[in-house]
């Protein structure tokens, strides 16, 4: 039996979507697997391939694979790359812009813990969950994470059973959500899985021929503790405090989402019911020893059996047929710099703009306007025009001889009044477009600072993202499962493309205005008559 379909979203998006065959009425997805892999670099899955066994493998093989998608937007830190993917609209249509003016939130606080208050209430319009919610009012989500940020964009404002992980080491949710933890979440604090990992040694899961990485390198982890094994602390408290930092924090993860699944009753049917999962421990790696290291390399090979053994967990507990898997990163990441610049002679530097920024506000000062009027929050420069205007000086003009000082600082590759991006060549110009895609316009944002290639913010030597240059914004984008054709795409895509594509295999209205398009190439439902 079939059924006709319409897509509500942009004109574009609409156009390209002549009505289709949806999946089977009754046999709809029973759960939609909504993967991000923090900082998971588009090359990771090309270049480790080969030594996939387990979900990596078995999601490229399977799955509608779109190596060459790419994140288009600046300031790509976690919080906007989670919004992005999961909405299908830049920061600029989300409202998340960045990590600082993502989750937290002081009008709210954590269930027994004392980590920083933490919700959805800046983002803006709808989510790919929503969609689903919208289509079936009973569908149900959880959302599972390490970072309070990467649990809870990938749902949007829905009160969901959203966790993370506190700093005390337990899974926690906010107020926002609900007003005491059920119990099947005590019951796995209970279980105590991070303080039991207290010893551990992180050996490389394969012969040392298997990778090609070098493992002793000084620069990686700051010169301290850079070769394997890597030992975990012995004391059980501090073992809670830092999994973070360690690869058994995805596995930790995953056990808590596979438990929550379980007592939730999620997929079985008969509506579709949603499960985010982020993993992070891949960020904390890179971050520490940078893309080009033995650890990443065996971090990925880590990821790809732990959602092997997922994947085949999920399968024993409800109907492999109606479960549905997408996979993308939340950003990329940059060689840490010195390597960098070893390995290519590209002359790096340490970028702070500290000197100008102090001078202006100085300045600011003698003329009666605070200092919190005229802020630098990593890129962009926040202004309180209010101030400005109530000590009688000129904004502008300001904010102008700032923007050229700043220009005048080794590193800076340039810096854009938000003003004049409104009239840039976006067609041309990708990081004039990738700005105007990270900025909700309303938002009193005047200037946005661009480093050159490969230089970085601060004086730590580790790799870094969150800049508007191709290394920080190529991630894969994954389809899997009865609705999407397998196969490899090489067509370039964008993150953005990912939900609506989603919701065109399962047959649900994208709703409000959507940036992405649907690849209709990744549908394996497309009739052969139909555009
Ligand atoms: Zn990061």
């Amino acid at each position: 039996m079939r059924r006709v379909f319409y897509f509500v979203s942009g004109a574009a998006a609409l156009a390209a979507c002549a009505p289709r065959s949806a999946p089977t009425p009754g046999r709809a997805p029973a759960l939609v697997v909504l993967l991000t892999v923090d900082q998971l670099r588009s090359e990771y899955l090309t270049r480790f391939e080969p030594q996939f066994t387990g979900g990596l493998e078995r999601l490229v093989e399977h799955g509608a694979w779109f190596p060459n998608a790419y994140h288009d937007h600046a300031n790509s830190e976690t919080a906007p790359g989670h919004a992005t993917a999961w909405s299908g609209r830049y920061p600029s249509h989300n409202g998340i812009v960045s990590n600082e003016r993502g989750a937290p939130d002081t009008s709210v606080r954590l269930l027994g813990s004392d980590g920083p208050g933490a919700s959805p209430l800046r983002i803006r319009g709808q989510t790919f969950f929503d969609w689903v919610r919208a289509r079936d009012p009973d569908a149900r989500a959880l959302s599972v994470s390490r970072k309070d940020r990467a649990a809870i964009m990938p749902i949007g404002r829905s009160r969901q059973a959203v966790y993370w992980f506190a700093p005390e080491g337990r899974f926690t949710t906010s107020t926002y959500y609900t007003s005491a933890l059920p119990a099947w979440v005590r019951a796995f604090n209970a279980r105590h899985l991070p303080e039991r990992m207290a010893g551990r040694a992180w050996e490389p899961l394969l012969p040392d021929s298997a990778y090609a990485e070098p493992d002793s390198v000084p620069y990686e982890a700051g010169g301290r503790d850079f070769t394997f094994p890597h030992v975990f602390t012995n004391d059980s408290a501090a073992a809670a405090r830092t999994l973070l930092e360690w690869p058994w924090m995805d596995d930790v993860t995953l056990e808590f989402a596979l438990a929550g699944v379980e007592a939730l009753g999620l997929g079985r049917g008969p509506g579709t019911d949603v499960l985010a999962v982020s993993l992070s421990s891949t960020d904390a790696i890179g971050h520490r020893f940078g893309p080009d290291s033995k650890e990443i390399h065996d971090q990925v090979l880590r990821v790809d059996r732990l959602l092997g053994a997922f994947i085949d967990s999920l399968y024993r507990l409800r109907d492999s047929t109606r479960i549905v898997i997408a996979l993308t990163g939340d950003h990329g990441v940059a060689p840490i710099a010195e390597l960098y610049a070893a390995r290519t002679g590209t002359t790096i530097h340490h970028v702070s703009l500290r000197a100008p920024l102090g001078e202006t506000r100085r300045a600011l000062a003698d003329r009666g306007v605070p200092a919190a009027a005229f802020r630098l929050e990593g890129a962009l420069l926040w202004v309180d025009s209010a101030a400005f205007t109530a000590a009688h000086v000129p904004l502008d003009s300001v904010v102008s001889a700032f923007a050229d000082a700043a220009r005048a600082v080794p590193g800076v590759a340039r810096v854009d009044l938000v003003a004049a991006l409104a009239t840039a060549d976006t067609a041309r110009d990708a990081i004039a477009r990738r700005w105007v895609h990270a900025l909700p316009p309303d938002l009193p944002i005047a200037a946005v600072v661009t480093l050159q290639p490969h230089s970085v913010w601060g004086r730590g030597i580790d790799a870094q993202h969150g800049s508007a240059w191709e290394y920080d914004l190529h991630v894969p984008v994954v389809l899997s499962g009865a609705p999407f054709r397998p196969g490899r795409y090489d067509d370039t895509v964008r993150v953005v493309d990912l939900a609506p594509t989603l919701a065109a295999g399962l047959g649900i209205p994208t709703r409000g205005a959507v940036d992405g398009h649907v690849l209709m190439q990744a549908l394996r439902a497309a009739e052969p008559d139909s555009n």
